[in-house]
């Protein structure tokens, strides 16, 4: 272990998920192939337009200011960050500086050695996204849709410890963010892009900070931050000198590399924007906005524990087609939390037992739902929506069909064959079962009937098994199986045999 310390705050930009853009009526529409299609004499800064706030993006910004427990001063304003660059026509980003819309908040992680840690969040603001710029050979092209789109800007405190603790920031931040339909926060379409920045001290005192851009997945956030922490290590045990400066990330060679020394807020040349008005946020406008925060993927986590009893424990990361998250979190109430279509199907195929079952048998029928829906349905539908048309299995009809499973009805070797016609046709489980004759034969006398067949027809594994070769008993219920074509339980065929042949 070495001796120096991480300090790591992130920095991260959502496009949020609005009608129009920032400051006119033009469509934020990030699936637009067409450049240039979405613009206007405002976002392309015509001279004599002015800026009119979009009401929408300034209570998405709020609204995820109270998920993460910040605290919304009465009054919030708009200022000018003045630089030059292509993609941005006005020379200058109407951002915030002063006067963010939120701040002071935290958000609870859970660390990796499980409990949980507050990370502070310095501020929440809102400000306006840039143009695209697509470098040919020997040329470049602008393409302004983007330009003017509403972005909200996450500023952490140095908090977070460690390469994974950062990753987990970041993509409980865009749980929270899908949960609160403020942005798709979808990283590879650049609608959540985290910045890192990150100093190594030693002692209490604080190093030097570096910035790290360019950060696509939060496996890069993850990768380029260990990376980083060795890079500084190395140079400070060398008794060397940290450049304050920003780097950029190379996914492809996995390193850092250096960009520019890193700006100063000075060098931006703030100042308030003339052409907005001060916002004025109201007690009314915040609890009715606050109304609307529905239940969070923390509260989640804790209500279904609580609720459905689902332990904790992992599943095998093979089992879930989902994409792996980071590390090890993915428990059954990970996977409905992650998932949010998911956990919905899952509440609704449970709220269709019979509550007046026993406790035992309610706890049993929802593990057994969870473990189905998990595994083989999941399966099934190759990543694709619980909540779409095409997926035709009702929550009632897949709470009979776990029920069947429970009471004995059919083996779950039956239940694959069951569940992937119910998937196909939306058929009721029963109706199936009937209509396939694929109901559990548990008359005793039919089954006898059937192993006194087989011990006919194999009279070498009978002797085997009676001088004491047990593996011979498995080919014998393996028979019996095959004849009755899976539809005999064999637990019962196992005892029979086994008290048939037993000298
Ligand atoms: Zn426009």
């Amino acid at each position: 272990m070495s001796e120096y310390q991480p300090k790591i705050g992130l920095e991260i930009h959502v496009e949020l998920k609005t009608k129009t853009k920032m400051f006119c009526s033009c469509l934020n529409d990030s699936n637009e192939r067409h450049p240039n299609v979405n613009i206007c004499p405002v976002c392309t800064a015509q001279p004599g337009t002015l800026p009119v706030i979009n009401k929408e993006a300034a209570r998405k910004t709020i609204k995820t200011g109270l998920a993460l427990n910040c605290q919304i001063p009465e009054y919030s304003k708009f200022d000018r960050k003045n630089y030059f660059y292509p993609d941005l026509p006005k020379n200058y980003q109407i951002s915030q500086l002063y006067q963010p819309l939120c701040k002071n908040g935290f958000l609870e992680i859970i660390s990796f050695q499980e409990n949980s840690r507050k990370i502070r969040i310095r501020e929440v603001h809102l400000e306006e996204d840039v143009g695209r710029l697509i470098h040919e050979k020997d040329y470049s092209l602008v393409d302004f849709n983007r330009a003017g789109i509403p972005l909200m800007e996450l500023v952490t405190e140095p908090d977070l410890n460690s390469a994974r603790e950062a990753r987990r920031f970041a993509e409980e931040l865009q749980l929270i963010l899908r949960y609160l339909n403020v942005s798709d926060a979808d990283m590879e379409k650049g609608q959540l892009r985290v910045e890192v920045n990150i100093s190594l001290s030693k002692n209490q005192k604080l190093g030097t900070k570096v910035e790290i851009k360019n950060l696509n997945s939060f496996r890069s956030v993850e990768r380029a931050i260990e990376y980083e922490m060795q890079r500084q290590t190395k140079i400070l045990e060398k008794k060397g000198k940290i450049i304050q400066e920003t780097r950029g990330w190379d996914d492809i060679k996995g390193v850092t590399f250096s960009q520019r020394e890193k700006e100063e807020a000075h060098d931006y040349r703030y100042f308030p924007e003339p052409d907005l008005p001060p916002l004025h946020i109201t007690s009314g406008l915040i609890n009715e906005i606050r109304s609307e925060i529905p239940e969070l993927p923390q509260q989640k986590r804790e209500r279904f524990k609580r609720e459905y009893e689902l332990d904790e424990k992992m599943v095998a990361e093979t089992s879930s087609p989902l994409p792996p998250r980071s590390a090890s979190r993915s428990s059954a109430i990970e996977v409905f939390v992650q998932n949010k279509d998911f956990g919905e199907y899952f509440e609704k195929v449970v709220s269709e037992f019979d509550p007046r079952l026993s406790h035992t048998k309610i706890f049993n029928l929802i593990k057994l739902a969870s473990n189905y829906l998990i595994t083989d349905l999941q399966g099934l539908l190759k990543g694709a929506s619980f909540s779409g048309e095409d997926f035709l299995i009702t929550p009632e009809n897949f709470a009979e069909f776990v029920t069947l499973i429970y009471e004995g009805k059919i083996s779950s070797k039956i239940a694959k064959i069951v569940l992937e016609e119910m998937f196909k046709t939306g058929a009721d489980p029963s109706h199936i079962i009937e209509e396939k004759g694929l109901i559990q034969i548990t008359d005793e006398a039919e089954i006898e009937k059937i192993i006194k067949e087989v011990i006919k027809e194999n009279p070498q594994p009978v002797k085997d098994f009676q001088e004491g070769k047990e593996a011979a008993l498995q080919f014998l219920v393996g028979k019996v199986m095959s004849k009755t074509q899976g539809k005999a339980s064999p637990q019962i065929v196992r005892d029979i045999l086994s008290q048939t042949l037993a000298p």
